[in-house]
């Protein structure tokens, strides 16, 4: 079965790196998964807020920290119109907090990064 570089596509047999362009070929297996899609991560993130970031392991803090905003939000609002206004309430302040804390978390981590 013959191999290729695939970063230009020279064909190599078991070398360890590319005769042609010097890629090593032994990165093949770490590389092995592919990139996130992109188009899958946006619609993730438009659906089930955060669920795009942890789907590309980006931003994960702010990712759980959104999905969690986001299950919170639902069940607030569903204990609003089945059980009492005040604990529904209650669960959607407590779901703005995690948001705030969350963003502020990664506003955090941005800015250090430089
Ligand atoms: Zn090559």
């Amino acid at each position: 079965m013959d191999k290729y570089c695939p970063k230009c596509g020279f064909r190599v047999d078991d070398f360890y790196f590319c005769p042609a362009c010097g890629y090593d070929l032994r990165r093949r297996a770490r590389a092995a998964t592919p990139p996130p899609n992109p188009l899958v991560a946006a619609i993730l993130n438009f659906i089930f807020l955060g669920a795009g970031y942890i789907y590309m392991r980006k931003r994960l803090k702010l990712g759980f920290g959104l999905l969690l905003v986001f299950l919170l939000s639902l069940l607030g609002v569903a204990a609003m119109q089945l059980k009492s206004t005040d604990v529904g309430l209650l669960i959607l302040v407590v779901a703005d907090t995690i948001l705030s804390l969350s963003l502020a978390i990664d506003a955090y981590e941005t800015a250090k990064l430089g």
